[in-house]
């Protein structure tokens, strides 16, 4: 396979949209462009003494709002072009879920599986460091989050340092998101990015046109599911499509992938792969070694959700799902994209339908900004006054509500309740939001993609054109 610049990727995709856009030409050049990246090299000592030298980017695409935001990754295929991409990326996505930041993204080129947890935590506190010095990171400047290989742990370590390192900076705890629980996260945010991708796929199979366009019924009942991936983000994206009344009939791991046209319980899964070590041999399923063949196993949905480039003009032809869920960041290339299209596929593109984790990055900021807990304040009040509702139904009616039921219908949401009601809302107004566009143009068949960058460009331009940059 020829070497894909990532970048370039986004930018051809991008390009597309530029036809359907009133904007002048300079402030789609602003927009496209990457505004800094930061590589830096820095030593670390192994367990046994020996010395390796790593490096490690942060790219901030767009500082039309601040601060910039976007996860850190470790993996062997970080480079600066991959960072650039993924920045862009995040700079379109959070335009899409009206959460007021520019894209940024960072990462250690580090096999993550081949460094002991205090080589792990060197690494993080060192590029931590090397990003203070630079200035970025910061509550207001550059907010890193978990991405693939990173998670509450590496978060942990970046609040941790940055606290070290910053004097009475009493809005700390919100220099990064992701974190544990008792260190300023937010209650949903390990599930956000496959939660997301469950709501946004749901909306989706819930349009009967779209569904029948593609030989499939309403709702996402039944429908047959492959997902490339078992990490943070693919884990939760079959768990909840599977408690939506998805099948699993495929899952893939690096190790390789297993298929059982029946379906597969993923937690039955995940516990055979954390007893034996590998996906293979799950009982009922067949194996397949080669990892890569799960993205050409027949099903109704795809969900590639561990790297980018894995749907390429190699494989293209053989993808027989109808839909395409872009949980992981570029897992279809723009060539590839073009292909699909022709063949009339749906693909739900990577800046909406995985944008779930970092609009509940945006709700773990503002709690960290405002220093208490959702629902802390209301919780009660609201539940006093459902009661109080309840109490005047039961006195005017004469009927008494059951005791269990009451207390359901009474309840006071608590911060997890909040959390996952506003990222449903924000997955199904964006996704409506981008299908409407898309509804204006049908006759050109544009892609969903298309359309997300429509979406995204306008919003970004008008902000540039509200700062008085652009006439
Ligand atoms: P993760 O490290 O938790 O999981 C990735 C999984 O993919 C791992 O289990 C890994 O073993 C597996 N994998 C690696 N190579 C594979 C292969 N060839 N075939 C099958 N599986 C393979 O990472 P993650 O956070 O779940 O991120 C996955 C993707 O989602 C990335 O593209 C990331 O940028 C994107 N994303 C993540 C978040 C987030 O909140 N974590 C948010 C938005 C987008």
């Amino acid at each position: 396979m020829a070497h894909i610049k990532f970048f370039e990727q986004v930018n051809k995709n991008f390009d597309k949209a530029v036809d359907y856009l009133p904007h002048p030409p300079g402030i789609l050049e602003q927009i496209r462009n990457c505004n800094s990246v930061y590589h830096v090299t820095f030593p670390l000592m192994r367990d046994g003494g020996k010395v390796e030298v790593l490096h490690a980017w942060r790219a901030e695409h767009s500082h039309h709002k601040l601060p910039t935001k976007g996860g850190i990754r470790y993996a062997m295929n970080v480079n600066e072009d991959e960072v650039m991409a993924l920045a862009a990326l995040m700079t379109y996505k959070c335009a899409i879920v009206d959460v007021p930041f520019g894209g940024a993204k960072g990462g250690v080129r580090i096999n993550g599986r081949q460094y002991s947890k205090h080589e792990l935590e060197r690494v993080t506190r060192r590029f931590t460091f090397e990003l203070i010095r630079k200035s970025f990171i910061g509550p207001g400047i550059d907010v890193p989050a978990p991405d693939y290989g990173t998670g509450a742990r590496e978060m942990s370590w970046i609040v941790d340092t940055y606290n070290a390192m910053t004097e009475n900076d009493v809005n700390a705890f919100a220099c990064v998101t992701g974190k544990p629980i008792p260190q300023g996260g937010v209650r949903g945010r390990t599930e956000a990015t496959g939660r997301g991708v469950f709501f946004g796929v749901r909306e989706a199979c819930e349009f009967a046109d779209d569904m029948k366009r593609v030989g499939l019924e309403k709702g996402l009942e039944g429908k047959k599911v492959v997902v490339q991936g078992l990490g943070n983000v693919g884990y939760h994206a079959a768990k909840f499509i599977q408690e939506g009344g998805g099948i699993i009939v495929g899952l893939a791991e690096y190790e390789g992938a297993i298929y059982n046209p029946a379906g597969m319980d993923v937690e039955a899964v995940v516990k055979h792969r954390k007893n034996s070590g590998s996906i293979l041999g799950f009982p009922g399923a067949k194996d397949l070694k080669a990892s890569l063949e799960a993205l050409e196993l027949p099903c109704d949905i795809l969900v590639p959700a561990a790297l980018e480039n894995q749907i390429t003009m190699d494989n293209v032809d053989r993808i027989q799902a109808k839909i395409i869920a872009e949980a992981a960041n570029g897992p279809v290339t723009a060539d590839a994209g073009d292909a699909l299209q022709e063949k009339g596929a749906i693909i739900l593109p990577d800046m909406y339908l995985n944008a779930g984790g970092v609009t509940v990055s945006y709700f773990e900021w503002l709690k960290n900004l405002s220093h208490v807990r959702f629902g802390r304040m209301t919780k009660r009040f609201e539940e006093d006054i459902n009661k109080k509702i309840l109490k005047t139904i039961e006195d005017a009616t004469g009927k008494k509500v059951s005791g269990s039921l009451l207390d359901r219908i009474s309840r006071g949401p608590e911060e997890e309740d909040l959390v996952n009601s506003g990222l449903e809302e924000t997955m199904i107004n964006s996704y409506n939001q981008i299908r409407e566009i898309r509804e204006e143009y049908k006759k050109e068949n544009m892609p969903l993609r298309t359309a997300a960058f429509i979406c995204a460009i306008n919003k970004i331009a008008n902000s540039y054109q509200d700062l008085g940059i652009f006439p």
